[in-house]
C-alpha cells in the first residue's frame, strides 16, 4: 500500500498569462525510481535529479520505494526550473516528511540548487502575481523573492530560504519570516531637457509625442541632438501607478533583466537596442515559451531606434503589428502568447548613408541613387505610423555659447500630464490621443480644420490611415493648448509633422 497522493499547487507561464499545475506525487513500493510525468522540458526533467540531491545533501530522507510525479495538466508545457519547490515538497509530502495537508495548502514556486538552498528563477514576478492571479492564497517562495512578491496584494507568503526551512514551516515548527515589501523608485527617467540648447521644433516634437503618445521620427546629420532629444523622453511621461510598474517590472523579470531585490521601478522604461538588432530580440522570440522583446521592456515608456535606415527590413517589418495592437502575439508549435507593447517609438535617422546631406559643414558624398535606395528602405507602412516627423539642421556652435537653456523637465512634464488628463477624460480608460476613435476625433473639430486637413494630405498622396492619424496629432495640439476645439491652426501644424518625410526633404 502506498500513501496518500501528495499535492502541491505550481504555476506555468505562458507570456504574462498564468495556468495552474497541479503537482502530484505518490510513492508506492517497488525498486526506488523517480518518474516525472505530464510534458515536462529538459529543466524539468533535470529537477528529479536537483531535488534528489537537494533532499539527500540536507539530511532529509530520499525514499527507498518508487515515486510517481504527475505534472498536471498534461497538454500544458512546463519550462525552467520554477518546479523544483512544488516538486521538492510533494515529494517530501509523500514520503511522509512534511504534512500532506499542509502542502496541499499551499503553492509554491522556485528553484532548489544542489545544496538544497531555494533560489528565485526568471519570471519569479510573473509567477508570483499568477499565482494570486489563479486564486493562490498561500505561497512557498525564496526568501531572496519576498519583499518583491510583497508588492503582489492578497497573498500570504511563507519564504523558505532552504529546503529544511520547508520542512520546519510546513511541519508548523516555525513561525513565517516577517516580510516587508520592497520601496518604490521613483523621480525623473534620465536626464534633463533643460540641456538641450536651440531645436525648438524638435524640442515641441518630443512634448507632442509625451502627451499623445505619438511615434517621433528625427532625422539629422550627426551630432545635432537627436539621441540627445530621445534620452529625454521618457522624463516627460507620468510616472507610472503600482499596478503598472509591476507590469513592467513582470516582463523584465521573465527577460531575466530583473533581480527580485531591485525597487520598484515607477518610471517609465527607455529602451534602446542597437541597429543589428534581431527580429527575435526585438518583438521577442526563443525557442519553446518565447521571451519578451525589446517593444515589450519598453512597454509603457520609450524605446528608441537610432540609425533606423540601418535596421533590416524585416526587423522593422515585425515590429509594425506591436505598433499598431499595442501588444506582441508569438505563436510556437506548443504555445502561442501575448506580451503587452504599449510603446512610444522615437526612431532617429540620418538625411543619407554618410550622414552630411544639406549640412553646410561638409558636403555629401554619397551617389543619389544610394541616396534612393537608403530612403526606400523605411517601409511606407512603417512611415505611416511615425506621426510626428522632424528634420533637425546642424547646430551651428557660434550660436550655442549665447544660447538660452531651454525649458526643464519638470516644466513640459507638467504640460504633458494635463493633456493626457484631457485626452483620458474625454476617451475614457487611460485612452491616449495616438489610440482615439476617428469619430469622436471629427466629432470636436471644426468643420474648416477638416476640410484643410484633408487638402494637405490629398496633395501629397495621403491614405484615409494618414487622415486620422494626422487628426490625432491635431488632438494632442489642441490639449496642449487647452482648446477643446480642434481647429485649422492645429491641423496646420499636425501636417507639418507628417510632411518632411513623405516628401524625402532631408
Ligand atoms: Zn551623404
Amino acid at each position: 500500500m502506498g500513501r496518500p497522493l501528495a499535492i502541491v499547487r505550481g504555476v506555468a507561464l505562458l507570456g504574462l498569462t498564468a495556468r495552474e499545475v497541479r503537482v502530484e506525487a505518490a510513492s508506492s513500493p517497488g525498486l526506488p525510481l523517480l518518474r516525472l510525468v505530464g510534458l515536462p522540458d529538459a529543466a524539468v526533467r533535470e529537477a528529479g535529479d536537483r531535488v534528489r540531491t537537494a533532499i539527500t545533501r540536507h539530511g532529509l530522507r530520499w525514499p527507498g520505494e518508487r515515486i510517481v510525479v504527475n505534472l498536471a495538466p498534461a497538454d500544458l508545457p512546463k519550462a525552467g526550473s520554477a518546479f523544483d519547490l512544488p516538486l521538492a515538497v510533494a515529494i517530501l509530502a509523500a514520503t511522509g516528511q512534511v504534512p500532506i495537508a499542509a502542502a496541499a495548502a499551499c503553492w509554491a514556486c522556485g528553484e532548489l540548487g544542489l545544496d538544497g538552498s531555494v533560489r528565485p528563477v526568471a519570471g519569479q514576478l510573473p509567477l508570483v502575481a499568477g499565482a494570486r492571479q489563479l486564486g493562490a492564497e498561500r505561497l512557498l517562495l525564496p526568501a531572496a523573492a519576498a519583499s518583491e512578491a510583497a508588492l503582489v496584494e492578497g497573498l500570504e507568503l511563507l519564504p523558505v530560504a532552504d529546503i529544511g526551512e520547508v520542512v520546519e514551516l510546513l511541519g508548523g515548527r516555525c513561525a513565517p519570516r516577517v516580510v516587508e515589501p520592497l520601496p518604490r523608485q521613483a523621480g525623473v527617467t534620465g536626464p534633463d531637457l533643460a540641456e538641450v540648447r536651440g531645436q525648438p521644433v524638435a524640442r515641441r516634437a518630443v512634448e507632442l509625442a509625451a502627451a499623445g503618445g505619438h511615434h517621433l521620427l528625427l532625422s539629422g546629420p550627426p551630432g545635432c541632438g537627436k539621441s540627445m532629444l530621445a534620452a529625454r523622453l521618457p522624463g516627460l511621461l507620468p510616472q507610472l501607478t503600482t499596478d503598472e510598474a509591476l507590469e513592467v517590472a513582470a516582463l523584465h523579470s521573465l527577460a531575466g533583466l530583473r533581480s527580485p531585490e531591485q525597487p520598484l521601478d515607477l518610471r517609465p522604461p527607455l529602451r534602446s537596442p542597437h541597429q543589428v538588432v534581431s527580429a527575435a530580440a526585438l518583438v521577442g522570440g526563443g525557442s519553446g515559451v518565447p521571451r519578451p522583446g525589446e517593444v515589450s521592456l519598453a512597454h509603457r515608456g520609450v524605446l528608441t531606434l537610432d540609425e533606423l535606415l540601418e535596421v533590416p527590413r524585416a526587423v522593422l517589418d515585425a515590429l509594425r503589428q506591436p505598433l499598431e495592437q499595442g501588444e506582441v502575439v508569438l505563436t510556437r508549435s506548443r504555445a502561442r502568447v501575448s506580451y503587452p507593447a504599449k510603446v512610444l517609438l522615437v526612431a532617429a535617422t540620418n538625411p543619407c548613408p554618410c550622414g552630411y546631406l544639406g549640412d553646410p559643414r561638409r558636403a555629401c558624398s554619397c551617389r543619389p541613387d544610394r541616396i534612393e535606395r537608403y530612403r526606400a528602405r523605411l517601409s511606407g507602412p512603417l512611415l505611416d505610423r511615425l506621426d510626428l516627423q522632424v528634420s533637425l539642421r546642424p547646430l551651428d556652435p557660434d550660436a550655442l555659447v549665447g544660447a538660452a537653456s531651454g525649458e526643464a523637465s519638470s516644466v513640459v512634464a507638467t504640460r504633458v500630464a494635463d493633456a493626457r488628463q484631457r485626452a483620458a477624460a474625454r476617451w475614457g480608460g487611460g485612452t491616449l490621443n495616438r489610440d482615439a476613435d476617428p469619430q469622436g476625433l471629427r466629432h470636436a473639430t471644426d468643420r474648416r480644420a477638416l476640410a484643410r486637413l484633408a487638402g494637405a494630405l490629398h496633395g501629397v498622396g495621403g491614405s484615409a490611415r494618414a487622415f486620422d492619424r494626422t487628426l490625432r496629432v491635431a488632438r494632442t495640439i489642441a490639449d496642449l493648448g487647452d482648446d477643446e476645439v480642434v481647429r485649422t491652426v492645429h491641423v496646420e501644424e499636425a501636417v507639418a509633422y507628417r510632411l518632411p518625410a513623405t516628401r524625402g526633404a532631408a
